[in-house]
């Protein structure tokens, strides 16, 4: 007979993605297995990890995790992007990001995971699933026994392996990286970033003693040419690499196709992804980690609301809401900072990653038409308008208000105490997205006070007795700001 398990979620993968949705489901009092393939510590890319890391693992009372190793933090950074010219990019205006070594983060998160309750199997390999009344009933392999587990909900974050080509789609060209060591005797104490006519160069001190270096090209580059030519030729060529290139050894060479996708069916049946499983990000921003543990939380509310509240159409709206608003803001900021770089338009590198990218899907599903949607072009932001509060306050204290013809009141999910509720929120031209809450405050009950006859200055003050009345200020400000509240004076 199999072992058999029976459990609320089980999580296939023990990714930055995995680990996150397990700590967080542990967290909230939910039983959770954890499978994952290879025995940890394993070798793992995207070592640099984004200044928005940081309160994510505040959040997971995890903070130690980032402090405990000898990793970098906060490194000066030398950039060749929008001009030719060398730019130093010091640690404050970079953000506090970190250099870790993946392999033993991922270890360590995973530990914490078992010391909170996590019931893991590993090295075990997820083979295969089959739907029943209850859930799911998934196989796992370890050695040469089989287990069962039946649970409620799977969380698939096998990460880019986790799925087919033909349940993707393309959300950018595909790159190439190559990736090895340069003799760290010879480079800076700096991450090192530089554009090319043919691609861009990233590089940074490690904290195991070495200058992780990688190029990112066009896969036509490739062609005819060997993976160690085409990297020294790319540094030979460089400024901030071309010292250390001469010395460098070609034996630790390394190489993958970076495809950047989103999965066009993420949420079936109880059946969700996470990380790299649901979608890839560009790897320029050096945000996957951060994105793929900020969605794993946010899909842990999903799952939340369901096991406690049994509202699953809300649920899985807000988690395809959340993706979808993750990849489509992370491609506009990719394109328009692949637009910035010197090389210019005339190189196809450049030109081809410089707008917004969304491949035809196979299948057109409808979570992919309304991502395709969302790849429209941006709305054009009009000049920021600079306020001088006390001046304009005095001005449109005595000013009738009324709100936008333009204003639409609409039920929407919010995440209150880790479940998703209806509330009223507002949705309007100027703002990118519904809006339900303004600094924690709710804004319908306080629209409801912009009645007829109402002044600016009316409904400050009536707004002044939920809230303090600098706060009071600032809400009338911003709605006035983006034409939600209008006065005639504008
Ligand atoms: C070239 C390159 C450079 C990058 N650089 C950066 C960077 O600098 N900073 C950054 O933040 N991000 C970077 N990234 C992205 C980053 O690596 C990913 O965002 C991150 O690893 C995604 O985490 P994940 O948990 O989704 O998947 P993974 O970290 O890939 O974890 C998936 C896990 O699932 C396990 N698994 C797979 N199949 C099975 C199975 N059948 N059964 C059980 N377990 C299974 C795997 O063994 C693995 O441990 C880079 C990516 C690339 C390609």
């Amino acid at each position: 007979m199999t072992p058999q398990q029976s459990t609320d979620v089980l999580i296939i993968g023990a990714g930055p993605a995995g680990t996150c949705a397990a700590l967080r489901l542990l967290a909230l009092g939910h039983k959770v297995v954890l499978a994952e393939s290879e025995p940890f510590p394993r070798p793992q890319i995207g070592e640099s990890l984004s200044p928005g890391i940081r309160n994510i693992f505040d959040y997971l009372d995890a903070t130690d995790l980032l402090t405990r190793r000898n990793y970098f933090h906060q490194l000066n950074a030398q950039v060749i992007w929008d001009t030719t010219t060398p730019q130093t990019v010091n640690a404050a205006q970079r953000g506090p990001g970190v250099m870790v070594d993946r392999g033993q983060l991922d270890k360590d998160l995973l530990d914490l995971a078992m010391q909170r309750g996590l019931q893991l199997y590993q090295p075990a390999r997820f083979e295969s699933c089959k739907q029943t009344d209850g859930g799911w009933q998934s196989q796992l392999r370890q050695d040469t026994q089989t287990i069962t587990v039946n649970s409620r909900f799977i969380l698939d974050a096998r990460g880019r392996r986790g799925n087919h080509m033909q349940n993707r789609v393309l959300t950018a060209p595909p790159t190439i990286a190559i990736w090895g060591h340069l003799p760290a005797h010879l480079m800076p104490a700096d991450t090192l970033i530089e554009a090319t006519e043919k691609g861009w160069i990233w590089g940074s001190p490690t904290p195991d003693g070495q200058f992780r270096t990688i190029t990112f090209i066009a896969p036509g580059e490739l062609r005819g040419n060997t993976v160690p030519h085409v990297f020294y030729d790319l540094l030979s060529r460089t400024q901030l690499f071309q010292q250390a290139a001469g010395d460098w050894q070609m034996d630790d060479l390394q190489t993958c196709t970076v495809f950047t996708y989103a999965h066009t069916s993420p949420w079936q049946d109880n059946y969700l992804r996470l990380g790299e499983a649901a979608f890839s990000l560009d790897p320029l921003s050096s945000t996957g980690v951060e994105k793929a543990m900020r969605f794993s939380l946010q899909a842990v509310i999903a799952v939340n609301t369901i096991l406690k509240t049994g509202h699953t159409d809300m649920a899985q709206t807000f988690y395809e809401d959340r993706m979808i608003e993750s990849i489509s803001s992370h491609t506009h900021w990719t394109s328009g900072y692949y637009a910035q770089a010197w090389p210019g338009q005339q190189h196809a590198f450049w030109r081809e990653r410089s707008v917004p990218f969304i491949d035809k899907s196979p299948v057109p599903t409808a979570f992919y038409t309304r991502l395709r949607d969302k790849f429209s072009a941006p709305k054009e932001k009009g000049p920021e308008r600079l306020i001088n509060v006390q001046q304009e306050l005095q001005r449109l204290w005595h000013e009738q208000v009324h709100l936008s013809s333009a204003l639409i009141f609409k039920e929407t999910p919010c995440v209150i105490d880790d479940i998703l509720q209806l509330r009223t929120a507002i949705q309007h031209p100027n703002l990118e997205r519904e809006m339900a809450y303004l600094e924690t405050v709710e804004i319908s009950p306080l629209l409801s006070a912009a009645f007829k006859e109402a002044t600016f200055g009316s409904i400050v003050q009536e707004w002044s007795k939920i809230v303090p009345f600098e706060q009071a200020v600032r809400i009338a400000f911003f709605l006035w700001d983006k034409d939600i509240l209008c006065t005639t004076a504008q």
